[in-house]
């Protein structure tokens, strides 16, 4: 686009890179305080096992309040936090605020939910990590059985040997462990067989053309029959369609997560679908 600007090809870079820039470098300002200051919270989005239409688990996905930008996702912040370190005190305020919440449910007579978080590859890395998930365990009084960490082929590809091996340390919690978007990464099909985890989560970039791509249905179908040989359970990201829905189901898919059945919720809203028997059939 810019070849066509001919001699404003600099102009036209140097204003994009600098609004990007500015961006970022407000973005990063406005991180520094916004623990602090209260700005994030969590939403959950339910988990649905494909065969009984219950949900049976929920992910937490940190939005973030901000003061004059309004609500702010975490693409555009996750990956200023991992650079700037500050994901190590966002990730275990995330990870404190879910275990408190699902326990909050559990005490309010909800059917128990397994909680799961994601956990950005230099977060899992950093020395603390299973200190830290213990912990939040225990002020919260959340038994692990409970609670999974999501974490994505990134964590995997960085130090193989010692991601398998934080990895065993918190199975060994009772803690559960998913690969999230799976498929997009560049982890070997050999070191998945040596990861202590219980699920795959196929990205939604290959569910999304369901029914029309049949190059995504045989990557979809493939991971399905993979998980499956491997003894993993398997769900499937962005789920938003009918069409997707039974695709996935008749190829064997466990369980699915997506607008189709619910966006992520506030704490108060989840509960009440929850409540609401009528949205728990399939
Ligand atoms: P993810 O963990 O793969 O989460 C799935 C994303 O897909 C979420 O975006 C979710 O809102 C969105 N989604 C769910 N259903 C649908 C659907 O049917 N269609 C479409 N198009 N999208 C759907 P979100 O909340 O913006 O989060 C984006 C990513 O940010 C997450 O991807 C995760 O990698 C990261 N993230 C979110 N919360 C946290 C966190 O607390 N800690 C860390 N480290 N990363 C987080
Ligand atoms: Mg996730
Ligand atoms: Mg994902
Ligand atoms: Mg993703």
């Amino acid at each position: 686009r810019a070849k066509d600007k001919g001699k404003n090809n600099c102009q036209f870079y140097t204003r994009e890179m600098n609004a990007s820039i500015e961006e970022k470098l407000v973005l990063l300002e406005g991180l520094r305080n916004a623990l602090d200051d209260g700005q994030f919270r969590l939403v959950y989005q339910p988990k649905v096992d494909l065969h009984t239409g219950r949900v049976f688990g929920v992910e937490a996905l940190v939005r973030w309040d901000h003061p004059e930008h309004g609500v702010i996702g975490p693409d555009r912040f996750i990956p200023l936090a991992e650079e700037s370190g500050m994901i190590v005190a966002l990730g275990e305020w995330v990870l404190r605020t879910a275990c408190v919440q699902n326990r909050a449910w559990q005490d309010a007579g909800l059917p128990p939910l397994c909680i799961s978080v994601n956990v950005s590859p230099r977060q899992f890395e950093e020395a603390r990590l299973v200190e830290r998930v213990q912990q939040a365990l225990a002020d919260s009084g959340l038994a692990p059985e409970w609670l999974e960490l999501e974490v994505t082929e990134g964590v995997i590809m960085r130090d193989l040997q010692q991601a398998v091996a934080k990895m065993a340390q918190v199975r060994a919690m009772g803690v559960s462990l998913s690969i999230d978007d799976f498929g997009t990464g560049y982890s070997s099909l050999s070191a998945l067989k040596s990861f202590p985890i219980s699920t795959l989560k196929i990205d939604k970039s290959f569910v999304r053309d369901l029914g029309r791509s049949s190059g995504d249905e045989a990557i979809a179908s493939s991971i399905i029959g993979l998980a499956h040989r491997l003894r993993l359970r398997v769900i499937a990201e962005g789920v938003e369609t009918e069409q997707q829905r039974s695709f996935l189901r008749e190829n064997g898919c466990d369980e699915m997560q997506g607008y189709l059945f619910s966006r992520p919720l506030p704490p108060a809203q989840l509960a009440a679908l929850l409540n609401a028997p009528a949205m728990q059939a399939a």
